[in-house]
């Protein structure tokens, strides 16, 4: 601990290494040591608040998944494993650790709320969860940390507004899904596309009261710190604005790094930092500096111990005066990332008077 008690904590437990995937496969346990051990490092374990998980009940698993779907995973854990598709291996242990995973992230959400001072929360968790939908494990996801932690604040604080911003290089498909209908909870999703899984789309805006509370901006491959900094600006930024957030989520996946095996949108370890500023000022200006952030993807092991540490010095930096590089850097935006950011606008004004 510091010689000030900190504003943001970090949530882990070695547990998360057992969710065993196989010998090749991207989403592997040496990812949260690279990162761990990156923030020893760099002196930042030292400056953050260390919180435990606890396992989510099904109860609060429930508040996404389908009970049958439970009931699923937990029988093929208890019989050794299996695969919900074929890129998302189970182990035995895989059912405890993916409870402990959304389990994390709800903590994380608690932690903001009843602990006084406590502003910001990284759930450094495995699995991730962003394309687990109600019904179905897929992408390396087995339930969806993210989407119960927002159900979770809605049942049990009493949070009326949240903000669900998700900058994985990977279309949050099973968010998506699990508040589409919901005007409570606003998904921005900025991603690769076309890419997986194939969602995603700008005219995907939500459906029935849910309509328009959900921002999808599908960006070109190499889009890189400017163009994610320009589409933060001209459409994340004005839209929670207007929406007033009471609570701000982020799913900060890292394979849009410019390093990252399965991706292309050149995205560097300092450009995450910038993203973060932008993020970070969204909560302290809407939701009194609220802010949980989730790990989803990323897999090349430097990059993301790379981007985790610069993400995490924006979360302990409390100066604002750092945005004003992030918008220096968003005029540079490339032309194809300024159509695309046209083209959202352009479907986005119809529900936001903020998009012109
Ligand atoms: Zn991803």
């Amino acid at each position: 601990m510091s010689e000030t008690s900190s504003n943001t904590g970090i949530v882990y437990h070695p547990d998360y290494l057992k969710h065993y995937t196989g010998r090749n496969h991207p989403e592997r346990a040496e990812r949260l040591l690279a990162i761990m051990r990156r923030l020893d490092a760099d002196g930042i374990t030292g400056r953050v608040e260390q919180i435990s998980p606890v396992r989510a009940s099904k109860e609060e698993i429930g508040y996404i998944h389908e009970g049958s779907y439970i009931a699923k995973v937990e029988v093929m854990c208890s019989r050794g494993g299996g695969r919900l598709d074929l890129d998302t291996p189970l182990c035995r242990d895989s059912f405890d650790i993916a409870m402990l995973a959304a389990g994390g992230v709800v903590k994380a959400a608690d932690t903001v709320m009843k602990k006084p001072g406590m502003k910001h929360v990284f759930a450094l968790v495995r699995p991730p969860g962003h394309h687990a939908t109600a019904s179905r494990g897929m992408g390396f996801c087995i339930f969806n940390n993210i989407a119960i932690a927002a159900a979770h604040l809605k049942q049990n604080h009493g949070i009326r507004r949240i903000l669900i911003a998700d900058w994985d290089v990977h279309h949050g498909n099973g968010t998506q899904e699990a508040f589409l209908y919901d005007p409570s909870v606003l998904y921005c999703s900025l991603h690769q596309y076309p890419h997986y899984p194939g969602t995603g789309w700008l005219r995907e805006v939500g459906k029935g009261d849910g309509e328009g509370y959900t921002v999808n901006i599908p960006l070109p491959p190499g889009t890189g710190d400017a163009g994610y900094l320009y589409a933060l600006d001209n459409v994340l930024v004005p839209v929670a604005r207007e929406f007033k957030p009471e609570f701000v989520l982020l799913s900060a996946g890292f394979d849009p790094h410019i390093d990252d095996p399965l991706a292309s949108m050149c995205v560097t370890s300092h450009g995450f930092g910038l993203l973060m500023d932008v993020i970070r000022g969204i909560a302290e200006e809407q939701s009194k500096g609220r802010l949980v952030a989730t790990l989803e993807g990323g897999y090349n092991l430097s990059a993301i111990a790379d981007s985790a540490s610069a993400v995490f010095n924006s979360l302990l930096c409390s100066e604002q005066a750092r945005c004003e590089e992030a918008v220096e850097v968003a005029r540079t935006a490339p032309e194809a990332v300024k159509n695309r950011i046209t083209e959202v606008k352009s479907v986005l004004k119809h529900y936001w008077g903020s998009i012109t």
